[in-house]
């Protein structure tokens, strides 16, 4: 089987998957945690764009 990849911090790990991309429980807890005036939020918000919803358009 294929590994999987955070597609935030991209190291292998387990989480919640979307769309097929995987955002591991270290990276989801991160950012329920932080603020979300923060940079890690924001990076987070752009990785979603770029990964997911883009992917989505084709
Ligand atoms: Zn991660």
């Amino acid at each position: 089987m294929k590994e999987v990849r955070c597609i935030i911090c991209e190291k292998e790990g387990y989480g919640i998957i979307i769309r097929g991309m995987l955002i591991c429980n270290n990276c989801e807890e991160k950012v329920i945690t932080c603020d979300v005036n923060s940079d890690f939020y924001e990076f987070y918000k752009n990785k979603l764009k770029e990964k997911i919803y883009k992917k989505k358009l084709g």
